[in-house]
């Protein structure tokens, strides 16, 4: 029985989890959810689900959450602190990070500090501070369990291999709803259009980001610090099906894959439930209903922010912090119509370019790399 506590329980990936974790009753226990501001789904999974510990981010919220719990055996607290103590919590074993963004990375820490298995979708955090964090999980003997898709093919195509060295993995992506246009054609493109995402139903930023390629570039450099890998040895081809789910390549020359149909809850209940493979009656795929599995380049001209993603991750130090920083803020600011699609990428390559550059940096050099890109990209969304 692991006993899970989920931070971020009312978005895509926490809903989904949930899901996991009530139609396996005999393998998790849920001890604490979050959320950020949805207090009446909070509240409704509380109710549902009774875990020990529930904290809603926004403290003004906090009277509403203890009230209508308040018969129920469940301690209810506020705050982006009470995050960080929560996952500490000696009753709990795993932490799955599903909040959104820059926020995922003090509660990881902490939880890794505690001794907690991570199960991360968080990208953000390993995009902003991979090296601390896995040098973190490794003196504490932490796994970090991806649940991106594409990291747990990876990792599903490790299984049995851990011995075996990777030439080289492939990260497939979808290419997004603007698959195959040209920067003419994306420079008046609406949000609306941005957030219809061909094959995966997710959270606003990550669909923003999968629209501009971003979500493939926090991906490459996700990769890189979970699987230990070179700059040099992640590749990206474009899967516009979304069946195959990434690759790897071994030094003999074999490719193994991982494949099915477009569904979070695989990778989530892989993680959560590793090394078993939980029974599931998630749909199955069918090779006949799809008789063509196809496969382009990325365009990276058109879509800047994976190339500037592949710069930020050669640069090192703290330039991915940097990249992903400017790039919540300049998502926060499309999703409020306040700058175009194609500006996103000029605002990140202009933070890149001007907030300082800090080669070898510190827990403190990453928060304050962080205030610093975001003020100069809100500077120029104005
Ligand atoms: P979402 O927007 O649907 O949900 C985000 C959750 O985080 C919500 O519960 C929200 O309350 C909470 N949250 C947001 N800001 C917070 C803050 N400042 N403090 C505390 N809690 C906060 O997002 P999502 O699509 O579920 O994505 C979550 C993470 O998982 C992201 O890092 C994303 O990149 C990653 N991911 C998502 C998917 C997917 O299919 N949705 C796939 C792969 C990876
Ligand atoms: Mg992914």
């Amino acid at each position: 029985m692991k006993r899970i506590a989920i931070l971020g329980s009312t978005g895509s990936i926490g809903t989904q989890a949930l899901e996991v974790i009530k139609a396996n009753p005999d393998s998790f226990e849920l001890e604490v959810i979050t959320a950020h501001s949805n207090a009446d789904l909070l509240i409704a999974q509380a109710l549902a689900f009774k875990p020990n510990v529930v904290v809603i981010a926004r403290e003004d919220l906090y009277e509403q959450v203890r009230d209508a719990l308040q018969h129920e055996d469940i301690k209810v607290y506020a705050g982006a602190n009470a995050l960080n103590s929560v996952v500490e919590m000696s009753t709990v074993d795993m932490v799955l990070t599903a909040m959104v963004g820059y926020a995922g990375l003090q509660p990881t820490i902490r939880a890794i500090q505690a001794g907690k298995q991570i199960a991360l979708a968080n990208k953000e955090t390993l995009v902003v501070a991979g090296q601390l964090i896995t040098e973190l999980a490794r003196e504490k003997g932490v796994n970090i369990y991806p649940v991106d898709s594409e990291h747990s093919a990876i990792f599903q195509c490790l299984a049995g291999e851990f011995h075996n060295p990777i030439e080289k993995i492939i990260l497939t992506a979808s290419g997004g709803p603007f698959r195959g246009r040209k920067a003419e054609e994306l420079r008046l493109v609406t949000k609306a259009q941005a957030l219809k995402h061909p094959n995966w139903d997710m959270g606003a930023k990550i669909t923003i980001d999968s629209a501009s390629l971003m979500n493939k570039g926090l991906e490459v450099i996700e990769a890189k610090w979970l699987f230990g890998l070179r700059n040099d040895q992640i590749e990206v081809v474009v899967h516009p099906q979304s069946i195959i789910h990434s690759l790897v390549q071994f030094e003999d020359g074999s490719i193994k894959a991982q494949l099915g149909l477009p569904d979070m809850k695989l990778p989530i209940q892989y993680a959560l439930g590793y090394p078993q493979r939980l029974k599931s009656d998630f749909p199955r795929f069918n090779f006949l209903d799809y008789p063509q599995l196809t496969f382009e380049q990325p365009d990276l001209k058109t879509f800047r922010n994976l190339q500037l993603a592949y710069n930020a991750m050669e640069q090192g130090g703290n330039m991915p912090c940097i990249l992903n920083a400017a790039n919540e803020v300049a998502v926060s600011a499309f999703l409020r119509d306040e700058v175009g699609f194609l500006e996103m990428s000029d605002i990140i390559e202009s933070c890149m370019a001007k907030v300082m550059y800090i080669a070898n940096p510190s827990y403190n050099d990453y928060v304050d790399t962080d205030r610093e890109a975001r003020l100069r990209a809100l500077e120029l969304v104005k």
